[in-house]
């Protein structure tokens, strides 16, 4: 066993309020971090690479994968499909690592009731004002007016659903955000039941005690 259990830390806010921003800056802090890279089938963006920011899938690409049992988690978004590969993090929680998942309260509701038994932390970013939100995804520069407007207009549906995440922060200053959110990262880290290595510590603390009884 690992001296940590590894965590499933899931970022999720309306489109634009800093998701991807903030998912980034937590993995420069920690590169152990492994980010779930998701499937989708909405088209690449400027600069998006295959297997790195998205996996891109067709329609039927996409089904095969649920319909396989790959995915962990998935949700129609905005008129596409988006899920989380379940492989990758299979894999990274038996090697004790945390994985960061950007996706939306389906996805977060999905794997935070799973039956898996997974350590979940679920944090949901709020923008400062509506004015702001839509300010950051035309300052994004990388959708059209008319998907910006739908995400606009989607975006009550995913600030409805705050009150169900374990932490909630408004992201006004980047680098203010950028320090809470790793405080709670580090304190979420530091629950009893995320270091299994502890049996063994206090296990030697107390033959050491013992030993000094005599
Ligand atoms: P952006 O949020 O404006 O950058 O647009 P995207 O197309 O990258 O993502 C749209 C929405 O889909 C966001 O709310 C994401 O959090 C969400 N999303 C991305 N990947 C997944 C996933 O694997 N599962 C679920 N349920 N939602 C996802
Ligand atoms: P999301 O992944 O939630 O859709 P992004 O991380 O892509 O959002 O952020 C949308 C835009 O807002 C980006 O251009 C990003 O640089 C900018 N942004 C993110 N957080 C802040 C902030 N606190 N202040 C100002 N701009 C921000």
């Amino acid at each position: 066993m690992t001296d940590r259990r590894g965590l499933l830390i899931i970022l999720s806010s309306p489109s634009g309020a800093g998701k991807s921003t903030l998912a980034r800056r937590l993995r420069d802090w920690d590169p152990s971090i492994v980010f779930s890279v998701s499937a989708t089938t909405r088209a690449p963006r400027q600069g998006e690479v295959d297997g790195q920011d998205y996996h891109f899938m067709t329609d039927a690409e996409f089904k095969k994968a649920v319909s396989t049992g790959g995915m962990l988690e998935h949700a129609h978004v905005f008129g596409n499909f988006y899920g989380s590969p379940k492989g990758p993090v299979r894999d990274a929680i038996i090697a004790g690592q945390d994985v960061l998942f950007d996706i939306d309260w389906q996805g977060a509701q999905q794997i935070t009731n799973s039956e898996l038994g997974l350590h979940t932390l679920s944090i949901f970013l709020l923008p400062p004002s509506i004015a702001e939100l839509k300010r950051r995804l035309e300052s994004r520069a990388q959708d059209g007016a008319e998907v910006i407007a739908k995400r606009m207009q989607k975006s009550w549906d995913e600030i409805s659903h705050w009150g169900s995440y374990d932490f909630v922060l408004v992201n006004e200053d980047l680098d203010d955000t950028e320090a809470r959110l790793k405080s709670i990262v580090t304190a979420a880290r530091l629950r009893r039941t995320q270091q299994p290595g502890l049996l063994d510590h206090v296990r030697s603390l107390q033959s050491e005690f013992e030993e000094g009884e005599e």
